[in-house]
């Protein structure tokens, strides 16, 4: 039958399953239903245009409407053979609300409508059941007395708790028919005391009554809230429909039951039936834990004929949805209906595996398996979690700044902790308020780490979530006391050692141990992710410094290092010293002496990396960071002097006592430790190195570091930093192919904007080609490239072109640089009443700006492949890891993402659903 666009009332044999704007999601669902010839109760549904009509017109129904509604009654009275209000066989139905959107919170129902002092005893003829009757009888007037003319719950439970106690009866159930009688009067009289009318007895009239509540509480405060909780936009989910139903009771005697279902295990994605049921009881007594459900195999015993027609349904939902189905059912009389069904909700793990074997079974294909998928929520599987089951309460909260669930004994400091992991083995978690370069040996012996300074994209951020340690950054409930080894949060102290949990996946922090779950990379999960790569266009890298972190990311399966930052090698204890005397050098000579050293070790990262990810290729970033990143602060050289100086005062008085005591006595056995103390040329060369150390720290002060000397700018004016790093690269590549082994190095040159650094960098690499050459007999193989993060670079792409065979957008200066914003101070103080605001969609530092940052992305690869076409271009800024971003980034023709090992897996299915979406 054709509609014309005035129809507001669809019954659900021809309503639009797939309309669930029109229809709002529960409708189109009993519509679908019941054209697929599942056994639905039947009914009919008001749509969501006739809610908008009512609403928007002073609660005016619109023309019509009630006309059709009488018309369904009329129908479902025929299909039924009962009668709306037939004293002697009557019709009673559930009316529901439902928009497009699933709203748990606005959920209003009424059931067993249409009853009164005289349908009531037909049910009773029906039924002869008079319990089961009244029982009905008074639920409905409550529900309707609630919904309908907006009485409070607590009207009618105080009397009815009063009257259970009067019987001396814990549950429901426990109530007699005289008792379920008196219950019935008392609601009656309730209603008329609030309302000052008697309760309505016209069954047309109640219905009346129920449509206008559902239609009402669309605009209600609940709704309102819940849309603006959970930002539910109008073309998500306008106005509210009505359904009703046919009422049908699976408490009428032990041939009714009800139930709840899962088509698979959401727990696990198992392919068995889950589920539980009761018999003889109503929908409402299995949610509300009246009664302890069985589980659903247990009725292949009890109801075998009615369990193999659920095994039938099971199987007929799945097969029309490709889909998990979680549903409900009620068995009435020995018939079952299907009330309900929506896609079920499961845990990653679940939907891995469902998705690889719905395709096994022919259910879906490869392409739907990957777009089934959140790319984010396979986080799931990477890392520790907390244990859902256990039951605590965080102590303080930050922000999630790299995910996973770890617990251990506190630590103040990076030096004491690698002391503490040699001395005694047991998890240690990080502590600081935040955390620098020199505190990466800190990094390396923690299980994770918590600042209570900081960003997302704070040091300490960055550097977790590239070891895939947890990171919650920036609890700034927690003053740490360095000094005192002691944390304070509120009246909490925790003291060196004490054991806390964090949870960098929510950014909680727990006192004491909470228990983890362990991550599984599961079979399933490689096989999703190997079909993700067949249709990726974009090829997913990992930014990893050491061969333990690119061994981690080839497990995740990453095709290649897309950003080395070769300045975390130089952080390990025993190279520091090295690099430090590289930095305090006075001469050429001896900076280049402390490089020698260096060039050995480097030399040997990049072999282990090289083999690591061998065929394929590594991108080496030149040091990057300004220098004076390696050294201590000024306030701690300071401080350290005043220590020394105060050693060297205390030595001269006993070098007084010492000799004092050779006058007095000739007590030998004491005066040769006091002697030994007393040589205090130690402490003047400690005094001497520190001074220099500071004197250096003073001379390198910049005021905007990280606008200042760094990066490219480093290279130039300290050619022999660079000269060693790429001779390394170029003498571990001979040293690898001599061995037999292929590697593809790609040296890359960061902080570049103009052409002319590129050349001058250039001129170095290739005297040092020419160099390694000669002395190995045997060409390196290797690419030289820019990474792309000033706005100029991307503004004069053309050029770069020229001199660069790869770019690689280093998105967070990038993004640093396009909006003027410092990172660091941003994300702790402006950006997130911005996005309160809405002043800002999202962190730009999270999720890549594509209206801004992306555009100049976009102009430089059009430039730069104008130049070289088809040139190898990607992106190694954190958002290399982000889904929306990766999206992006193929949208705009890059060639790969880089992104932090665990987030790989994401990163490959989001490239994978972006190539989908694409074809
Ligand atoms: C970048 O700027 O995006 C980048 C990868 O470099 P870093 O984060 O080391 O500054
Ligand atoms: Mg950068």
């Amino acid at each position: 039958m054709t509609k014309q666009a005035t129809t507001y009332v669809y019954s659900f044999t021809e309503g639009d399953g797939k309309n669930r704007q029109l229809l709002g999601g529960k409708g189109a669902n009993l519509c679908e239903m019941t054209q697929i010839g599942l056994n639905v109760p039947p009914g009919y549904t008001i749509t969501t245009e006739a809610c908008l009509s009512y609403l928007e017109n002073d609660s005016t129904y619109p023309d019509g409407l009630m006309q059709e509604v009488k018309e369904q009654m009329v129908a479902l009275e025929n299909v039924t053979g009962k009668g709306f209000g037939d004293a002697h066989n009557p019709l009673l139905v559930s009316v529901r609300s439902g928009s497009a959107m699933s709203m748990p919170g606005m959920m209003d129902t009424i059931l067993n409508l249409g009853m009164n002092s005289d349908t009531l005893q037909g049910e009773i003829e029906q039924t002869g059941d008079e319990r089961f009757a009244y029982d009905a009888y008074r639920r409905f007037i409550q529900l309707f007395g609630k919904v309908a003319l907006g009485i409070e719950d607590e009207y009618f439970d105080e009397p009815f708790e009063a009257i259970k106690k009067r019987e001396g009866v814990k549950e429901d159930v426990g109530l007699s028919t005289d008792n379920l009688k008196e219950i019935a009067t008392l609601f009656l009289e309730i209603v008329h005391a609030q309302t000052g009318r008697s309760f309505p007895e016209d069954p047309y009239e109640q219905l009346d009554l129920a449509i206008k509540a559902v239609l009402g509480s669309w605009s209600g405060k609940r709704a309102v809230d819940y849309r603006r909780e959970f930002n539910i936009t109008p073309d998500q989910a306008n106005g509210t429909a009505v359904n009703i139903c046919t009422m049908v009771f699976g408490n009428r005697g032990d041939d009714c039951a009800t139930g709840v279902a899962f088509t698979r295990n959401p727990g696990t994605g198992e392919n068995m039936f889950y589920g539980e049921y009761l018999v003889n009881a109503q929908g409402e007594d299995v949610v509300a834990g009246i009664r302890t459900p069985k589980p659903i195999a247990q009725m292949a015993d009890e109801m075998p004929d009615l369990y193999r027609q659920l095994e039938e349904l099971r199987s007929k939902l799945e097969k029309h949805y490709s889909e998990i189905q979680d549903f409900e059912f009620t068995i009435e009389k020995g018939i079952l209906y299907c009330l309900q069904t929506r896609n079920g909700k499961m845990n990653t793990q679940a939907m891995v595996r469902t998705s690889v074997e719905l395709v096994a079974e022919g259910l879906i294909s490869e392409e739907e398996a990957l777009m089934r998928i959140a790319p984010e929520s396979l986080e799931q599987m990477l890392f520790p979690r907390l244990d859902p089951d256990a039951d605590a309460t965080p102590l303080a909260a930050g922000l999630p700044a790299s995910p996973g669930a770890a617990c251990g004994h506190v630590v103040f400091d990076a030096d004491r902790a690698v002391a503490q992991k040699n001395n005694n083995d047991r998890p240690l978690i990080l502590l600081r308020e935040e955390t620098k370069p020199e505190d990466i040996h800190g990094f390396f012996v923690s299980e994770a780490i918590l600042t209570s300074r900081g960003g997302k994209t704070s040091h300490a951020a960055v550097v977790a979530r590239g070891m895939g340690k947890p990171c919650v950054a920036g609890a700034d409930g927690i003053e740490v006391d360095v000094m005192a080894r002691r944390a304070h949060i509120g009246d909490v102290v925790i003291k060196e050692g004490d054991v806390i949990t964090l949870d960098g996946t929510t950014g909680n922090v727990y006192l004491g141990v909470v228990d983890t779950v362990e991550a599984e990379f599961s079979e399933e999960l490689k096989t999703l992710l190997s079909w993700a790569d067949e249709r990726a266009r974009l090829k997913v890298m990992a930014n990893a410094d050491v061969p333990e972190d690119a061994e981690r990311a080839l497990k995740y399966g990453a095709m290649g290092i897309g950003l080395c930052r070769t300045e975390r090698m130089f952080n390990a204890a025993e190279r520091l010293p090295i690099v430090l005397e590289m930095i305090v050098a006075d001469t050429l000579e001896q900076r280049q002496s402390a490089l020698d050293r260096l060039l050995p070790i480097q030399r040997q990262d990049f072999i282990e990396l090289f083999t690591t990810m061998s065929p394929n290729a590594v991108t080496v970033r030149l040091l990057d960071p300004p220098i004076h990143e390696f050294l201590p602060s000024e306030n701690q050289l300071i401080d350290d002097l005043v220590q020394l100086k105060h050693l060297k005062d205390t030595m001269r008085g006993s070098e007084v006592l010492s000799a004092t005591l050779s006058l007095l006595s000739a007590q030998n056995g004491v005066l040769k430790p006091i002697q030994q103390l007393a040589d205090s040329s130690l402490v003047d060369e400690a005094i001497e190195k520190k001074e220099a150390i500071l004197k250096k720290v003073r001379a390198l002060f910049e005021v905007n570091p990280m606008l200042g000397h760094r990066g490219v700018r480093l290279g130039i004016t300290f050619p022999e930093i660079y000269a060693m790093q790429i001779r390394a690269v170029l003498e571990a590549a001979c040293e690898c192919q001599k061995k037999g082994i292929e590697v593809h190095p790609e040296i890359m040159i960061p902080q570049v904007c103009t052409a002319e650094e590129l050349r001058n960098i250039k001129v170095h690499v290739e005297k040092i080609r020419k160099e390694v050459q000669q002395a190995q007999g045997m060409d390196p193989s290797f690419k030289f490239g820019t990474m792309m993060e000033v706005v100029r670079a991307c503004l004069r792409a053309e050029q770069l072109a020229t001199e660069a065979e790869f770019f690689s957008f280093g998105t967070n200066d990038l993004t640093q640089a396009t909006f003027s914003f410092s990172r660091e101070d941003a994300e702790n103080k402006f950006l997130p009443m911005y996005s309160e605001v809405g002043i800002l969609q999202n962190n730009p530092f999270e999720v890549l700006d594509a209206n801004g940052v992306g555009k100049l992305m976009e102009l430089a690869v059009n430039w730069g492949r104008s130049v070289k076409p088809g040139m190898k271009i990607g992106i190694c800024g954190e958002h290399g890891g982000h889904p929306a971003s990766i999206s992006f980034c193929h949208k705009i023709g890059l060639s790969y993402v880089s992104c932090s090992g665990p987030r790989v897996p994401i990163a490959r299915l989001a490239a994978a659903q972006a190539a989908l979406l694409d074809s």
